[in-house]
């Protein structure tokens, strides 16, 4: 159907770990692939998309110091670890036909651009696709948290978080059996209730800049440009 789109301009962040499908560690082309073809009908239909990818396939910070290894070196290698993921996400839309930039909140730019907010809008705009990789670019954070600021900083109307888990529910759904799956919650709820849906910083943020958050299941083919269409798929929280 040529349903026009509920959303202008959205964020969609994807953890390193939806790269990894079956695998434990690093990318499987096959599924990059999958996810590529996602974006591109979401972009295709008219959305600008930004995306924000993490690095949790490769390298995670927490997970480095917890071996011994200084913590901000360890954010680091994680922040690379998204450069790396991007890279592999640019050149599956590439491959595709669609156009596609890395930005990096690191400058590292032999091989990507950096990140300049105006450029960035200027990219979507013209239907490219917009990277956003290094997450905010300090250690200490998460891609949660780049995923909120730079879809505050572009205007999008919405964030979509992807995630194993058809949305937000009041217990563990695969441990405790008839657990509740919420359709909206406000930012109040989530924190009155201690629901996990991001990182505390990375609600914060949107928080305080009314950034609606949409948690869905990204595994069924689609789902994203119905989404953008209305459809009510997943948790919406907002204020
Ligand atoms: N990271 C960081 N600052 C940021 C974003 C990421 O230091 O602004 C590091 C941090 O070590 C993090 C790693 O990069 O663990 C990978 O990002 P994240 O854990 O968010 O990836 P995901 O869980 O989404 O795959």
């Amino acid at each position: 159907s040529s349903s026009p789109l509920a959303y202008r301009r959205v964020l969609l962040k994807l953890s390193g770990e939806a790269l990894m499908g079956d695998e434990d560690y690093g990318i499987d082309p096959k599924v990059i692939g999958r996810l590529a073809d996602e974006v591109i009908e979401a972009q295709k239909a008219g959305a600008e998309v930004g995306l924000v990818i993490g690095g949790g396939n490769i390298f995670r910070g927490a997970g480095l110091a917890a071996g011994g290894m200084d913590r901000v070196t360890g954010d680091q290698m994680g922040m690379l670890a998204t450069v790396i993921n991007a890279l592999a996400m640019q050149d599956a839309l590439e491959k595709r036909g669609a156009r596609a930039r890395v930005m990096s909140a690191i400058k590292i730019n032999d091989v990507c651009e950096d990140y300049i907010r105006r450029r960035a809008i200027r990219h979507m705009e013209k239907g490219r696709i917009a990277i956003f990789a290094a997450g905010v670019g300090s250690p200490f954070f998460t891609t949660d948290s780049g995923a909120a600021l730079r879809g505050i900083e572009i205007g999008a109307d919405l964030l979509l978080k992807a995630t194993k888990v058809d949305g937000v529910y009041d217990a563990d759904p695969k441990k405790v059996p008839g657990a509740k799956r919420y359709d909206r919650l406000t930012y109040d709820e989530v924190i009155s209730q201690g629901l996990e849906v991001m990182d505390t910083a990375a609600f914060a943020l949107a928080r305080d800049s009314d950034l609606p958050l949409r948690i869905f299941d990204m595994s069924q083919p689609g789902v994203l440009l119905r989404i953008l269409r209305g459809e009510a798929i997943g948790t919406l929280v907002q204020g």
